[in-house]
């Protein structure tokens, strides 16, 4: 789960790391009004997207008065954004984060991964902050210090420290840097994250040592374990078929191609995609209905499957363990007399209740392609599609 760089900082703070003080604000008054209660010179009014690389998209700007902080905030909010990250779409800004400005006198990148190579978390620091790190990590590995941290033990004060000296800090400087980088990997750890990163960690002119951005990704797994993380899901940044399918318990992923795919169990699902582009088509989705999906939850994958306009034709795939046959042969009928099916539709059944999910969907009179086998499905579903485009 992604949240906004101001509930990051939120975060953050509560582990003693210093970010830049701010205040959210969702209209142009509100902005002016942040601007007044933060009481400085200088402030920056940054959109508040899921989606890094704002500032090379227009979405943070430094203001001198409220009035400034007023006519940004009016110039992005309700508007796309569109930076390097979204696509050229953009994402709709909703909220902006009114920041205290900062005297910056240097940036540094630092992040704490999961390295699945080495299976712990990977502090991650370099001296040239505000440039992507994939591109330091490719073309200058040197000037990118690794650090894997134990999971149980944190981030030790030698690691700490000696990121803090890879990062040029001496002195006070450093003490504050070795405090904020181990406040950065309890916060990581203790809330099951799967990436925070802060780019730019900046030093100010006074000396303090403070991060200017926060991104933090949880765990969804476990986000069980953390509802305060839980409240700060944006349904609004999230992809809206996503949204619906989880709020069903079902495991759906959008995709690029245009065969909707419903499947229980994750491995068969995998299975039918590779099936599906064996046969030269490419899935729109991976849809893993589970074992214990409802009509109702069938249904619904059915409605997400086809509100995505790409899709032209559907491949079923049901392998009935704990999945009945006959509860999904419900779903695809009430499925269709609800939504109507208008694409191709290939259905192939097998296991528990078999006979009984056939007959229903014999008798349904729906207009569908029985298969008997995942291979004959997947075929027959490319071959629907390609005739239906010609
Ligand atoms: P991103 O582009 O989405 O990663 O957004 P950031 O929060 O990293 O902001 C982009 C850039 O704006 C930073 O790298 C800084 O160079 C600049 N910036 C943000 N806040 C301040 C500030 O308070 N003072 C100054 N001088 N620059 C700032
Ligand atoms: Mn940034």
């Amino acid at each position: 789960m992604k949240v906004h760089e101001y509930q990051a900082k939120e975060v953050l703070e509560r582990y003693g790391v210093r970010t830049q003080r701010g205040i959210v604000a969702e209209t142009p008054e509100e902005a002016a009004e942040a601007f007044r209660s933060l009481g400085g010179e200088l402030a920056v009014v940054k959109a508040q997207i899921h989606a890094g690389g704002r500032g090379k998209g227009g979405g943070v700007k430094l203001v001198t008065s409220a009035e400034d902080a007023a006519r940004v905030a009016e110039a992005l909010l309700g508007k796309p954004l569109v930076t390097p990250q979204t696509g050229p779409q953009g994402q709709v800004v909703r909220k902006v984060f009114v920041a205290e400005g900062l005297d910056l006198a240097r940036e540094f990148y630092v992040g704490i991964a999961l390295d699945r190579r080495l299976g712990v978390p990977v502090l991650m620091a370099s001296a040239e902050g505000g440039v992507e790190i994939e591109t330091i990590a490719a073309e200058r590995p040197e000037a990118l210090l690794k650090q894997p941290i134990h999971p149980a033990l944190g981030l030790q004060p030698y690691q700490a420290r000696r990121a803090a000296f890879f990062l040029g800090l001496r002195g006070d400087a450093m003490k504050k840097a070795v405090a904020f980088l181990t406040g950065l990997s309890q916060a990581y750890l203790e809330l099951d994250a799967s990436l925070a990163e802060i780019n730019p960690l900046v030093l100010t002119d006074d000396g303090e040592v403070v991060a200017l951005d926060a991104k933090i990704d949880f765990d969804d797994n476990a986000l069980f374990r953390h509802p305060d993380v839980a409240a700060m899901r944006d349904e609004t940044e999230e992809d809206p078929k996503e949204v619906a399918a989880s709020k069903y318990g079902l495991n759906y992923v959008a995709l690029d191609g245009n065969i909707g795919c419903m499947v229980n169990g994750a491995g068969l699902a995998m299975a039918t995609m590779d099936a599906i582009k064996l046969c030269g088509e490419e899935p729109a989705n991976f849809l893993d209905v589970g074992g214990g999906a409802t009509e109702e939850a069938i249904t619904a994958g059915f409605r997400i499957i086809l509100s995505d306009r790409n899709v032209r034709g559907i491949l079923v795939n049901i392998f009935g363990g704990i999945m009945r046959c006959d509860v999904i042969a419900r779903g695809v009928v009430a499925a269709a007399e609800a939504v109507g099916i208008e694409v191709p539709l290939v259905v192939r059944l097998e296991g528990t209740n078999v006979d009984e999910g056939r007959r229903i969907l014999e008798e349904s009179g729906l207009d569908l392609v029985a298969a008997h086998s995942l291979d004959e499905a997947a075929r027959l579903v490319c071959e629907a599609v390609r005739a239906a485009q010609k």
